[in-house]
């Protein structure tokens, strides 16, 4: 049984150093062109090196997404980005359109190249078929049951890889013409404006401003609400199939997101690995899970067609947990300086995260501005992007996060 390599999106570098820092063996990240998920920020030319050397630097493999659909007149804009990027020393391209495949084979002969979920393979005809395109690593469709992808993993010598947790699609991965549709942003192009999570309701033309609710019940209409996906639970099973590589979606999603999935699939997989007859997960993963924003989980197709319990039946997005600040620095005497990134108040009870599950809860106090910790004026409250000086506990260490628990929620947008 070969322990699958745990890989995570880098929207930035900040969640690039972020995917490192929680424990993951790989990451993925976008450029300015040709990647999907272009509102995720995206790293520029410049930028690319030294998040491929950070990478490296921890033993981290980087690899860059160039899968949306190139059409016919943007060929030769694709072959000059690709002419830019053979310079760079990342370890794969992630690619869907066999016209990029074919490109990258000719520029970058020594390239690996993974084949994106955009590309749909459902099946071991199809993985076969990669295969003998030279493909390195196909990302199997999130429409497969884990009995298709036992048999796909047994009947190809490459790397499978399967999504485990992260956003759904209703059609698909990304093949789908809604948001393209209503707002001119195309999913195949990473521009996807989810208007699959909207609120819909019903006008009639004559009365444009009277708005007719559609309502299955008191909480709205569920048309297009698909759950998240979350395979915490079937994370044994997958590592006995023998799958190469499990995913982590949301290049778009904060650093919060991204530091407590990691944390607890890093976890889950060590533990399972080191001692598969023993493993026993722990409840504290899944509330960890819980905690996150989140529209309920599912274990989508992976047990056969989801049907209705695929679907939310809540309105909003669900969370714990609200991220309220990234410690900086230590100082001496249990103080540090924080980065606030969303309003807390003194005497809040909050909770600082760090990696492998390290948890230590701890009241908000002595809070003052950082350049005038001299002055000692105490803040009753504190501001996105203050930077102040706090108590911290005795475990804390620089770039772990800050949470503030409490029962919240989201309203969808
Ligand atoms: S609108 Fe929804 S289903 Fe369509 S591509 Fe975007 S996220 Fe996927």
């Amino acid at each position: 049984m070969k322990k699958p390599e745990l890989l995570a999106p880098a929207g930035n570098m900040e969640k690039l150093k972020c995917a490192i820092r929680y424990g993951a063996d790989a990451v993925y990240l976008g450029g300015t062109d040709f990647g999907l998920r272009n509102m995720s920020g995206n790293f520029s030319m410049e930028e690319m090196l030294p998040a491929i050397e950070l990478s490296h630097l921890h033993g981290v493999r980087c690899y860059l997404t160039v899968n949306s659909y190139v059409p016919d007149h943007a060929l030769s804009r694709l072959e000059d980005y690709l002419e830019k990027l053979a310079l760079l020393p990342f370890d794969a391209y992630i690619v869907s359109d066999p016209g990029v495949l074919r490109m990258v084979r000719r520029i970058s002969p020594d390239r690996e190249i993974h084949l994106s979920t955009q590309a749909n393979t459902i099946n071991r005809e199809t993985a076969l078929f990669w295969e003998e395109q030279g493909v390195s690593c196909i990302n199997l469709a999130r429409e497969m049951t884990l009995e298709d992808i036992r048999s796909t993993v047994k009947a190809v010598s490459i790397p499978c890889e399967v999504f485990v947790h992260g956003a759904l699609c209703i059609a698909y991965s990304g093949r789908c013409l809604l948001s393209s549709a209503l707002t001119g942003r195309s999913a195949n192009l990473g521009e996807c404006t989810q208007p699959c999570r909207w609120k819909y309701s019903l006008v009639e033309e004559t009365r444009p401003n009277q708005q007719l609710p559609i309502e299955e019940d008191s909480n709205g209409t569920f048309i297009f609400n698909s759950r998240d996906l979350c395979l915490l639970e079937y994370l044994p099973d997958l590592v006995r199939a023998g799958v190469g590589a499990l995913k982590i979606e949301g290049r778009m999603k904060g650093i919060h997101y991204l530091a407590s999935t990691i944390r607890v699939y890093r976890t889950a997989l060590d533990r399972f690995c080191e001692n598969p007859e023993s493993y026993n997960p722990e409840p504290a993963w899944m509330e960890e899970l819980e905690s996150l924003s989140h529209r309920g989980y599912t274990t989508g197709f992976l047990l056969g067609n989801p049907r209705d319990v695929g679907q939310s039946y809540q309105a909003g997005y669900l969370r714990s947990h609200q991220l309220v600040g990234v410690v900086e620095r230590l100082l001496e005497h249990g103080r540090a300086v924080v980065l606030v990134r969303n309003r807390f108040k003194s005497g809040d009870s909050l909770s600082l995260m760090g990696p492998g599950m390290k948890n230590a809860e701890f009241t908000a106090k002595n809070l003052v501005l950082a350049e005038c910790d001299s002055s000692r004026e105490l803040l009753e409250v504190v501001h996105p992007n203050m930077r102040i000086i706090m108590d911290v506990p005795t475990e804390a260490a620089s770039d772990d996060l800050i949470r503030l628990p409490g029962s919240l929620q989201e309203t969808l947008v």
